[in-house]
């Protein structure tokens, strides 16, 4: 799969995209990242991105002019492009799901007040918002949904089972993960002096038990705490 990311800010992108399983992914060949700086298709001398916009108002608007040639230059058969803005419909684990199987994404990240109007209407195939909030620019956002995407192509996460049964995830019918336990079995809590033990079931080594209780957690958190997955 390859992600190109168009930004004014490339610096926000490249850092995180070289950790972790970002990094694990493009160097075994599964994800191919390009992130490329807007400006290197400016106009003229000064690569001049954005402008006033017409009939007034504060802020700046990039211009369609570098957006076309930089989609041009980007453009493959298999591209679907991906505008990120508080306007689109808000990205969810179904989406993530969904993009991790297209074989090329184009991400633009806008800045300022946004692009021009457009690049909405001719470049881009889907609009995708983060959250019911205003950042400052795509960069963020692209990074939200390519994290989300990457996980699901097929060999990124070592044992697949973990991105197969998780919160919003269909066996755990879209609702929120079971509570973990790790070492040690007896904690004591500094603070009160408790014992905060692990719950019995999850040391009996019956595959079943732990299973059924595990459902139970995940049904009782999703009732208290998202009663809207439910
Ligand atoms: N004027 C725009 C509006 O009112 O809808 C907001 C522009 S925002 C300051 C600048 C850029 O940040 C947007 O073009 C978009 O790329 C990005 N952005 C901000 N909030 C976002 C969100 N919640 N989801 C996705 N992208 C967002």
């Amino acid at each position: 799969m390859k992600i190109d990311v168009v930004t004014l800010f490339p610096d926000y992108l490249t850092g995180p995209l070289g950790q972790s399983m970002m990094r694990k992914a493009s160097e075994s060949g599964l994800v191919e990242f390009g992130v490329h700086d807007l400006r290197q298709w400016g106009i003229g001398k000064r690569r001049t991105v954005d402008g006033i916009p017409y009939g007034g108002g504060a802020g700046m608007v990039l211009r369609p002019e570098p957006l076309f040639r930089a989609f041009t230059e980007l453009q493959s058969p298999d591209m679907h492009r991906i505008y990120l803005t508080p306007q689109g419909k808000r990205f969810e684990q179904s989406d993530a799901e969904r993009l991790a199987k297209h074989k090329h994404l184009i991400l633009l990240a806008g800045r300022y007040e946004g692009v021009d109007g457009r690049v909405r209407d001719r470049l881009v195939d889907e609009e995708l918002s983060i959250g019911d909030y205003v950042l400052t620019g795509g960069e963020l956002p692209a990074l939200v949904v390519i994290d989300a995407v990457v996980r699901h192509v097929p060999g990124v996460l070592g044992d697949e089972r973990s991105s197969q049964e998780e919160t919003f995830s269909e066996p755990l019918g879209g609702g929120l993960e079971y509570p973990h336990y790790t070492r040690p079995e007896i904690f004591k809590d500094p603070q009160t002096g408790k014992q905060l033990k692990v719950p019995d079931v999850l040391l009996t080594g019956h595959h079943a038990d732990i299973e059924k209780w595990r459902k139970e957690q995940s049904k009782a958190a999703t009732r208290s705490r998202r009663p809207d997955l439910t």
